[in-house]
């Protein structure tokens, strides 16, 4: 694939919700759009089974939200190609250089979208065991844990929400967590209880992924007592946070002690013309619909700004 040399009005980095959102928006204000995707559109979504809290859907997969996200800005001219993002830099003018595996895009405007990824609980056996008993996505992999146990890492709203999913397969899942009290939303914590096939071991941490050739136990620590103990398992489902995908960004674009892009409310960053939105950004709240609305604003900020540079370029 080779990118063409003109300019893109606005390149959107990241087809999750935030990124998917704003290219609709761009496209049907007939700005010329693309998207840059490094494996499938839908981002977090993509591997969440049951979503509840999307306005006008009272129950929707992950995948199939995403497919009609990714459709909805296609069919509004948005382009979308595969591609890992390098790195940004100022060309020409105000031009804007995205350097991608596959060749340099220019853009007048640029919106990065390129949420987060999973963070790894950084303990032995982590990254020898993946994809042997340890994954990141239940909705992936769960059906690969039929009547076994699996254990989840993890006190927040994805814990909950893809361990209540392992049980659809799981004979129990055991939901590890460090403190004595859920981080969750009550909603989640409310369903969990109500599932007999979850337990919960709170003041709790996995200090070690057991296992030859496949996951069979962990080894965890009582923060109270200090005592240690192994756990018999076949899996382990870590969920402890997310990590933001901006190593790809340069030191003048301004980012907080863990990395995030910091914008200001019409999710303008330091960098005239870059916008970011969706995970990216710190923020508290963290939903599809958080993700959407910073979509949203980002795409009619970007409009804006490219407005004044037409008016400067005329006069
Ligand atoms: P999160 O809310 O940051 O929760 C991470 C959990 O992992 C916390 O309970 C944290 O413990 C624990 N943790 C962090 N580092 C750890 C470590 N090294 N060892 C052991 N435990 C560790 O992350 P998330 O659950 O992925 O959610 C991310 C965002 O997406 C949140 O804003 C969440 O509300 C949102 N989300 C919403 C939904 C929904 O609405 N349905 C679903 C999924 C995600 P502490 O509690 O002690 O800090």
């Amino acid at each position: 694939m080779a990118f063409k040399t003109e300019p893109y009005d606005v390149v959107v980095i990241g087809a999750g919700p935030a990124g998917l959102t704003a290219a609709l928006y761009a496209a049907r204000s007939n700005l010329e759009t693309l998207v840059l995707e490094k494996e499938v559109p839908g981002g977090q979504i993509a591997t969440t089974n049951d979503i509840e809290n999307y306005p006008g859907f009272r129950t929707v997969s992950g995948p199939e939200l995403a497919e009609t996200m990714e459709k909805h800005a296609r069919a509004f001219g948005a382009r979308i190609e595969f591609t890992v993002v390098e790195g940004l830099e100022m060309a020409e003018g105000e031009l804007k250089r995205i350097r991608t595996s596959d060749g340099d895009v220019l853009a007048r405007t640029v919106i990065i979208a390129s949420g987060s990824e999973p963070r790894k609980l950084g303990v032995p056996g982590e990254d020898r065991l993946r994809g042997r008993g340890v994954s990141y996505c239940a909705t992936c992999d769960g059906a690969f844990f039929q009547d076994k146990v699996c254990v989840v890492v993890g006190g927040g709203d994805s814990a909950l929400q893809e361990g209540n999913y392992l049980t659809r397969f799981a004979s129990r899942v055991i939901v590890v967590h460090r403190r004595d009290r859920l981080r969750a939303s009550e909603a989640q914590q409310a369903k969990a209880r109500a599932n007999p096939k979850m337990e919960f071991l709170f003041n709790h941490v996995v200090e070690e992924i057991l296992g030859e050739q496949r996951v069979t136990g962990v080894r965890v620590r009582d923060v109270v007592t200090g005592e240690r103990r192994e756990i018999a398992c076949d899996g382990v489902f870590p969920y402890v946070g997310l990590k933001p995908n901006s190593d790809f960004l340069p030191p003048e674009i301004e980012r907080d002690e863990l990395g995030r892009v910091v914008t200001d409310e019409r999710m303008r960053t330091a960098l005239p013309g870059v916008f970011a939105a969706g995970d990216i950004r710190p923020k508290e709240i963290r939903q599809i619909t958080t993700a959407v609305s910073d979509g949203t604003v980002a795409a009619m900020e970007a409009e804006a700004y490219l407005a004044t540079r037409a008016v400067a370029s005329r006069g």
